[in-house]
């Protein structure tokens, strides 16, 4: 989407003067790159029709450049569009808060529930109370097991019982009784919408009055999941949807259609297979990254939430007395690891996003992986003092990490130059850098 959005808009820079011409030209390619996003029919048809009206109407400012003035009303109205500001969950004027999980099968409920029961013990130092009510297959309910294990969560399950609003009402029961401050009930899905799922959900929900239905929707269905949203909503009157995948997603047409269609906010983002991968939802910061303006914001946030700022000041030390070693060497990759994959945090930066000269250009992983296992090899002498590290050294760490001597030496030779720049710049002395290779 961003590509193709970023060249008609592109193409608008630098005009003097902003035309009919112009405007119809830049609709029609932003027209192009929203259904080929896979974004809703009609949902297209509306965002043009507001983009042309208010690029053509009195609200064109004489400061801007047409250009400028067209992207910030496109992200103005994407933005719009896909809600304005974050969504939290309801909140229960009295405990339990209650979160009903619905969606098709495979979307990703399960693996949700406990991403946000996760994400609700590391904010809210809550303690919540997992509710098994997808009966149909015994691999759903060990599913859900495992995860409570893995959390340290509560998974209330009935055996062989498959009224499932029995089973809701017998395990609000319980987490009444141990004071949890929320609940949250894992449903089943079908393939698609039919009769039994939704009656059964619907008397779930007559049990259990959640304060939250939240649907989950795969990103990767894209204009398809739209319809979907409105036969769950149209049943349940759903709360708020949680779109998952969406790191397998490139086109983000379902982010973009979902809200319009059904007017329900976008609570949260499946980022990826783990419990620590779901984000709050900013449209805002959507819609920036939509339109290549970069994703600063989330970026900075993802940074500060895996990197310990504490960690980081231990490392700018070592770096000043210049003790920096490997074993600082191995941790300062692995929080860069810890931070997702590194092309995806370089489309978040502004510049890199739609830069035509670095469409290539990605961090590689493996590269990562062999400078890990370079240094695993080393002993421990070799990892706090580089300058032991001789030609049969190297020879043996090659053969032990399995990586090419020349790689060996190059890494060697990068660690050196990198501490080398680091050390002059935590000392302030900024002048050599200009010498030093890359600079
Ligand atoms: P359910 O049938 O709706 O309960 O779906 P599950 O929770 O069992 O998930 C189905 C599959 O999707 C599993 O393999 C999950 O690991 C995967 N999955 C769930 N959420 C995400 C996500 O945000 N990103 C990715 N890449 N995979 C996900
Ligand atoms: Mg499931």
């Amino acid at each position: 989407l961003s590509e193709r959005l970023q060249k008609a808009l592109r193409n608008l820079t630098g005009k003097g003067k902003i035309s009919e011409e112009d405007i119809n030209a830049a609709s029609r390619e932003i027209r192009l790159a929203l259904l080929e996003a896979d974004v809703n029919f009609k949902v297209v048809k509306d965002f043009i029709k507001t983009i042309k009206k208010r690029a053509l109407g009195a609200e064109v400012q004489e400061s801007l450049t047409p250009g400028q003035q067209v992207i910030k009303i496109v992200d103005e109205e994407l933005t719009k569009m896909m809600g304005e500001t974050a969504v939290p969950l309801n909140k229960a004027p009295h405990v339990p808060t209650i979160i009903m999980m619905v969606g098709l099968q495979g979307t990703g409920k399960t693996t949700t529930v406990g991403k946000l029961a996760n994400r609700l013990m590391k904010t809210e130092n809550a303690r919540p109370f997992l509710i098994a009510g997808d009966v149909y297959r015994p691999a759903a309910i060990d599913q859900l097991k495992q995860i409570g294990d893995q959390l340290k969560v509560p998974v209330y399950t009935e055996p062989g019982e498959k009224n499932v609003p029995k089973i809701v009402e017998d395990g609000l029961a319980e987490a009444k009784k141990h004071h949890n401050d929320y609940v949250i009930i894992d449903t089943a899905g079908r393939l698609e919408i039919d009769e039994p799922l939704m009656k059964e959900l619907e008397e779930v929900k007559a049990v259990a009055h959640p304060d939250n239905i939240l649907l989950v929707v795969d990103a990767m269905t894209g204009q398809a999941a739209t319809g979907v949203a409105k036969g769950f909503d149209d049943r349940l009157d759903v709360t708020g949807v949680i779109l998952t995948k969406l790191d397998g997603d490139t086109r983000g047409g379902a982010a973009l259609s979902i809200r319009a269609v059904t007017g329900k906010p976008i609570l949260f983002t499946g980022q990826g297979e783990k419990l620590t991968d779901l984000d709050v939802f900013h449209p805002d910061r959507m819609a920036s990254r939509i339109l290549g303006m970069g994703d600063m914001l989330s970026l900075i946030e993802k940074a500060q939430q895996d990197y310990d700022a504490k960690e980081a000041e231990k490392v700018a030390e070592k770096m000043r007395a210049n003790t920096f070693d490997f074993n600082d060497f191995i941790d300062q990759l692995e929080q860069v690891q810890k931070m997702g994959p590194l092309d995806e945090i370089m489309k978040m930066i502004p510049g890199f996003a739609n830069n035509p000269q670095l469409k290539n250009f990605s961090i590689d992983e493996k590269q990562i992986a062999h400078t890990k296992a370079i240094v695993y090899s080393m002993t421990p002498e070799e990892r706090e003092n580089e300058n032991l590290l001789n030609p049969s050294r190297r020879r043996r760490i090659a053969a032990g990490s399995g990586v090419p001597i020349v790689e060996v030496n190059r890494m060697i030779k990068e660690f050196k130059t990198a501490k080398e720049m680091m050390s002059k710049v935590t000392k302030g002395n900024f002048k050599d850098l200009q010498n030093l290779p890359g600079m």
